[in-house]
């Protein structure tokens, strides 16, 4: 898809926020840090529309993106929040849950991974938790960049090791720097909001 209009509709911290368009969502989830803005700059073709995070975990809210009037991609606040109390992390995760688990226009989420590390307990928790509400998943390892060609195919396997990937789930290689597996993941999104 190339996009040109984009607005970032709302940051919504409940339901009643929520977009009542009806247009398909794409859900985007990973720690913080992992490259989640960028990975969305480079989708909708922007610099910085998408904030890149100088606070790791601050972003608090469900940030909806609306793309050419036909999809939005749903910025899912970073899992593994280390200074926030449990009590507010707990909150938290309910209505990421809630969100996940109910909302009838989300067609499937894109989970990043950093590529140069092994995923971490929250990431695998986190896919299996996808896997099990059966919620499409595409997994996007980040910042490929910084690994050399001759271990791509070794970071792959590790990563798709680790989260226990079943084989019909696709990975991604991916670089906000070179933009390396851009079409790759603008493929998997159309087909998941097509029909
Ligand atoms: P977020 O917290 O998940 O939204 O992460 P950001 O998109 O803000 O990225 C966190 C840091 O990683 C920033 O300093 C980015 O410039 C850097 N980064 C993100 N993606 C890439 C990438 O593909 N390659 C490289 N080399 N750095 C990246």
């Amino acid at each position: 898809m190339e996009v040109h209009e984009v607005e970032i509709v709302m940051s919504a911290v409940s339901e009643t926020q929520y977009p009542t368009t009806g247009y398909p969502e794409i859900g985007l989830v990973g720690r913080s840090n992992v490259g989640k803005s960028s990975l969305t700059n480079v989708l909708i073709n922007r610099k910085s529309l998408a904030r890149t995070s100088s606070q790791p975990g601050k972003t608090r809210t469900l940030n909806f993106y609306e793309v050419e009037h036909q999809l939005y991609f749903v910025d899912v606040p970073g899992y593994g929040y280390a200074k926030v109390s449990k009590k507010e992390r707990e909150k938290f995760g309910e209505m990421i849950e809630h969100y996940l688990t109910s909302r009838q226009q989300l067609r499937g989420v894109i989970q990043l991974v950093d590529s140069r590390h092994e995923p971490s307990a929250d990431d695998i928790s986190m896919h299996e938790w996808l896997r099990y509400y059966d919620i499409p998943v595409l997994v996007v390892g980040t910042k490929v960049d910084k690994i050399k060609p001759g271990v791509r195919n070794k970071a792959e396997s590790q990563i798709r090791k680790s989260l226990n990937m079943d084989g019909d789930t696709e990975l991604v290689l991916f670089s906000a720097e070179t933009k390396f597996g851009k079409e790759k993941v603008w493929d998997w999104i159309e087909q998941h909001i097509g029909g």
